[in-house]
């Protein structure tokens, strides 16, 4: 899938909207939204929104930062990278 944001593919790695529907627990999103890259990349901002939430990453001033959620995005992450088996690099 491509990234609606910048137009270039999105590794699922590292794709907001499968991240988000386990972090969420709601598949229904991966039929409701495209694809958009989760941290950012050379060529794409991805989704501070969404990427706040994953140690290291900038908080996202426009939107709240909900302490309830960062486990689940943390975990979800973990899932992601666990299923594409990308190189080792969690989140503390
Ligand atoms: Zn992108």
């Amino acid at each position: 899938m491509k990234c609606d944001k910048c137009g270039c593919d999105v590794p699922k790695s590292n794709d907001a909207v499968w991240i988000q529907s386990y972090a969420t627990e709601q598949p229904i999103s991966l039929l409701v939204f495209g694809s958009r890259c989760f941290l950012p990349t050379d060529t794409c901002p991805g989704s501070p929104s969404r990427a706040q939430y994953i140690a290291g990453q900038p908080r996202d001033s426009r939107y709240p930062y909900d302490k309830s959620m960062e486990k689940k995005w943390r975990m979800a992450y973990k899932r992601i990278l666990k299923i594409c088996a990308a190189p080792a690099e969690e989140p503390a």
